[in-house]
């Protein structure tokens, strides 16, 4: 699509104008367009080229994997994990959740960040063929400002930005009647900003930077993933294959001074001081590949939807890594807001929308903010008192149990 010239509103807005087509911007835009009427335009600051050299692994539930077949974008290469072994380094107390015992083939999926965005373009670009004229893409055109003037008056939101798709530079505007942000974080201040009066954004500095690569070892066991709580914050293998090597991708949270010590570590030491933090369960570890860094912080936003404007995905909450829920959490807002938006493109479609996810995004995000926070506190009373609880969760069957579905499926399992 040609962005339209600075001094062109769209003569006729779009319904729904999508910022941002990362993970969540994609998989919204293909169950609009498999659910609803709604003529559709995703925009993005990048080409999905930059997907492909993001070097994230995730985990997705099999919930999330639910989700992604009713759009067409499963399978998607994945390493399944039919195990988890969750533990506190150097203390007594685990807890073990299989597949087996939900009646799932597996509890989740090890996928790329970049194998996942491929897939759900494929799917995308097919269910924009069966559904002619209703999808249009900007690829290279970054979004600065979303205008919904006088809210109670306005049925249209302006969006204003840059494109540098065909001409270095070129101001943008869109016009849409409903205007979704998925960017992935970027836009907090303004949703805050749109509603005057709302509590401040929900952040926490977790002074925790994740170390992210992947690793092999002498003795993998294939199907486990392992989540380790050590002093320094939590540690996760989750089984993964990289250049057809079997390993393990890991994420290992820790202070930022002490990331930053590692990452600059060489290959053999670096394998040295993991193997101290994770213990002797996968045998020494080998092979470790590039490895990367993500500082890590809770940023949510007070509320999800303002007007004609909603947010989605890590534009609505950005999460600590553990337990591998943020982006599991932004496939249920983006098929929530899907479902609600059947409806109409209204601000009321979108309070529906708030009102029907309020539960598992705070429950989701109580529990991502509340695991690494416990799990930091120091002291052997501390310790002891955290492994006497996971020992008693191991036994206490219908509460690991509900912990376990609320992980694969969120407040609606
Ligand atoms: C180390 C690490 C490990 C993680 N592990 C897991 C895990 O195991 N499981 C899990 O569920 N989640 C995990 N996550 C979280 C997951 O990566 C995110 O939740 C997910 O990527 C969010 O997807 P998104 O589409 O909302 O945003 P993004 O993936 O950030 O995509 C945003 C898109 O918006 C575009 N964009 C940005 N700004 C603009 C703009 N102004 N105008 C137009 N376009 C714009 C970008 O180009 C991009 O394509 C992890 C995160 C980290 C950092």
């Amino acid at each position: 699509m040609t962005p339209p010239d600075s001094t062109e509103t769209l003569a006729e807005p779009h319904d729904i104008a999508i910022v941002g087509g990362g993970p969540v911007g994609l998989a919204l835009a293909g169950q609009l367009l498999r659910t609803t009427p709604w003529r559709i335009t995703l925009i993005d600051a990048a080409t999905p080229a930059r997907a492909a050299r993001d070097p994230r692994a995730i985990a997705l539930s099999h919930g999330s994997r639910q989700l992604l077949e009713q759009i067409g974008a499963w399978p998607v290469p994945a390493q399944p994990i039919e195990h988890i072994h969750v533990s506190q380094r150097g203390r007594f107390g685990h807890v073990k959740l299989h597949g087996d015992d939900y009646g799932v083939p597996a509890l989740g999926y090890v996928v790329k960040y970049g194998d996942l965005c491929q897939t759900l373009e494929r799917a995308l670009a097919r269910a924009a063929d069966a559904a002619p004229g209703r999808l249009e893409r900007a690829f290279e055109t970054r979004i600065d400002s979303i205008d919904q003037g006088d809210r109670n008056e306005s049925a249209v939101v302006q969006l204003t930005g840059t494109s540098h798709a065909e001409q270095e530079g070129m101001p943008v505007v869109f016009a849409a009647r409903i205007a979704v942000q998925a960017e992935g974080g970027l836009f907090h201040q303004q949703i805050q900003r749109l509603s005057p009066g709302t509590e401040a954004t929900r952040r926490r500095d977790y002074q925790q930077t994740a170390i992210i690569g992947h690793v092999t070892c002498t003795q993998p066991q294939p199907g486990w993933a392992w989540e380790r709580f050590t002093e320094e914050g939590p540690l996760a293998l989750l089984p993964h294959d990289e250049h057809g090597q079997p390993g393990y991708a890991l994420v290992w949270c820790c202070p930022p001074e002490q990331a930053a010590r590692r990452l600059a570590l060489p290959d053999d030491a670096f394998a040295e001081e993991l193997g101290q933090a994770f213990g002797t369960r996968l045998g020494r570890f080998t092979l470790v590949g590039k490895r990367h860094a993500f500082p890590l912080g809770l940023n949510a936003a007070p509320i999800t939807v303002n007007g004609r404007v909603a947010a989605v995905g890590n534009a609505a909450q950005t999460l600590h890594p553990v337990a591998g829920q943020g982006l599991n959490l932004g496939l249920r807002d983006a098929f929530a807001l899907a479902d609600s938006l059947r409806v109409g493109c209204t601000p009321q479609a979108l309070q529906a929308f708030a009102g029907r996810h309020r539960v598992d995004r705070a429950m989701t995000i109580g529990i991502t903010d509340l695991l690494p926070r416990v799990f930091a506190v120091g002291g052997p009373l501390a310790a002891h008192a955290r492994g006497a609880s996971l020992a008693a969760l191991a036994c206490m069957a219908p509460l690991k149990h509900a912990l376990a579905r609320q992980m694969m499926y969120g407040a609606r399992g």
